[in-house]
């Protein structure tokens, strides 16, 4: 991942002007610094992002910090009743969210609204936030003496999200951390940025009180600020793995409390008892949905045994049918990549993996739409070994490899040895196996016959090795456990029996 330039100003007449929004309006960049924002399905740039400039940060921070003392305070009905008036916004405007999504990333539509689906179920398990803070109490732990637990809000808190899932990953932080009585600051991707702005809006409308959620959009300079903020109390990340480790690094050195979600290479190992039509179709709609810009994608088949070829050709003979195009297109399944520089670097892993050795069974440059669109077509690869760059990284595009083994043994072992440990997932029909599998695979996350496995809202969400810096998974349980501190009392109070205070009224005893 190259490091993000300090871009010039490159605002222009024609195009949007996508602004912050702190203390509860939008508010117009100062810095004379911005970042172009593209239509990837035309190619045309549609609108300039403001980037932060240090004083607009710290702007951005000390709204927060005021506004928290007062939304600590309020009571835990009073959110519960503004978190589902955020949910009934949310769901009104589900298609305009989406649509925003399209625009700047390129995702189809139906996709699109898949992603604002899969947030909201992370705002419904807010809703219940009364009863997610409940502490516990011990009566009588000592003679005449009470313990009992809270859980406290940290103060003011960052999220910086990827460029990816635009609504989605932002509402898996500020979802839970507003509930917890933090206050926010995001810092979203600036290749796609209008959606945040567009649900600071929506948040407003709901009764969120001003200060409270606040979008700064940047590059380095707002993410290096944050970071550093000493009235930041910590920092939720998710990105690339370099960048994670990055924010990581940093922001406990700055004593934040920090999760940082990093990138993956997620396997799908095919036993040979594995129902071949199931797993294609599984591999094709993991792998290129999205055009595979997905943390949770399958970027590569381990097909055991002699399913190769059947698997192979199963997968093939579905690639034909996958049509790509604008998202906003009828029938469209695939769009285009976020940006052309993405777009050329997976063609070009493309190319290395020819050069290196592998089969390019179907080719995703010769079949890209026409056009100024940022496309590539499906691309799927046989023969993949572990030395190929195809295999060693993350590709982030409409590429499937597949690796060929012998054995169950030998596909655990590639899982294991990879770096990342995000997702991953088995197809077979040996119950016994994929108990086997899920007891000794190193990965986070895993599906059984399911390829993309992301936990549902009231589980959590997170990887292993290089996918995950911190020891803190994202949304459900851990999500509320990161965003407050605990807080243990234990209380004697003098026997009414012998106590010298006058009630007023006759003591029972
Ligand atoms: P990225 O790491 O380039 O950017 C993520 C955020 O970091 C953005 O807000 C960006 O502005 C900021 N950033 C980028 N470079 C920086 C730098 N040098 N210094 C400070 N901040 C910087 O990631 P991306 O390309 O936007 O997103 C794709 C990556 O995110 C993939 O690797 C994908 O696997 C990963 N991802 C992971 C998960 C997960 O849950 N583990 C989920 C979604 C995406």
């Amino acid at each position: 991942m190259t490091e993000l330039a300090t871009a010039p100003d490159q605002r222009s007449e024609s195009v949007a002007r996508i602004n912050h929004w702190i203390g509860g309006a939008a508010v117009a960049g100062e810095s004379g610094r911005s970042g172009p924002v593209y239509n990837p399905a035309t190619g045309e740039q549609s609108g300039a992002v403001d980037f932060a400039s240090v004083e607009e940060i710290d702007r951005a921070v000390a709204a927060a910090k005021a506004a928290f003392p007062a939304w600590r305070a309020t009571s835990l009905s009073r959110k519960s009743e503004i978190y589902f008036r955020i949910r009934k916004l949310l769901d009104e405007h589900r298609e305009d969210i989406a649509r925003l999504l399209t625009a700047e990333h390129g995702k189809v539509l139906s996709d699109a609204l898949g992603e604002v689906a899969r947030g909201l179920e992370v705002i419904e398990f807010a809703c219940g936030i009364p009863h997610l803070l409940k502490g516990s109490f011990s009566e009588q732990a000592s003679t005449g003496i009470d313990v009992y637990s809270i859980r406290q809000p940290l103060g003011v808190v960052a999220g910086i999200t990827p460029f990816n899932f635009p609504a989605m990953v932002p509402m898996w932080m500020w979802g839970p951390a507003l509930a917890c009585g933090n206050t926010f600051v995001l810092k979203p991707s600036e290749k796609d940025p209008s959606a945040s702005v567009f649900v600071a809006e929506l948040l407003k409308e709901a009764g969120v009180p001003d200060c409270v959620f606040n979008v700064v959009h940047g590059d380095k300079v707002a993410v290096d600020r944050i970071l550093e903020h000493p009235d930041i109390s910590a920092v939720s990340f998710v990105g690339s793995t370099p960048i994670a480790r990055y924010i990581y690094e940093a922001g406990t050195k700055h004593g934040k409390r920090v999760q940082a979600l990093g990138g993956a290479k997620n396997h799908m190992i095919v036993l040979p008892d594995a129902d071949v039509a199931m797993a294609a179709d599984a591999a094709v709609s993991a792998a290129y949905g999205s055009a595979g810009e997905r943390c949770m994608a399958i970027s590569q088949v381990v097909a055991v045994g002699g399913v190769g070829d059947e698997l192979v050709a199963a997968i093939k003979e579905r690639l034909p049918k996958i049509k790509v195009g604008n998202g906003l297109d009828e029938g469209v399944e695939m769009g285009p990549l976020v940006t052309a520089a993405h777009r050329d670097k997976v063609a070009g892993y493309v190319e290395g993996a020819g050069a290196q050795g592998a089969t390019i069974v179907t080719d995703g440059r010769e079949t890209a739409p026409e056009g100024d669109g940022f496309f590539l077509g499906v691309t799927l690869l046989d023969d993949v070994t572990p030395e190929m760059d195809a295999y060693k990284d993350e590709i982030f595009g409409p590429v499937l490899g597949v690796t060929r083994v012998d054995t169950y043994d030998e596909a655990l072992t590639l899982v294991n040895e990879n770096p990342y440990g995000n997702g991953t997932a088995i197809f077979t029909r040996d119950g016994g196996v994929a108990r086997q599998f899920q007891f000794e695979v190193e990965a986070g996350m895993v599906g059984v016959n399911v390829p993309i496995p992301v936990p549902v809202a009231y589980y959590s969400f997170g990887g292993w090795k290089a996918s995950l810096f911190g020891d803190t998974h994202i949304y459900g349980p851990e999500g509320i456990n990161f965003y407050t501190r605990g807080k243990v009392v234990t209380s004697r109070w003098p026997d009414p029996a012998t106590s010298k205070v006058d009630l007023g009224f006759p003591q029972t005893r």
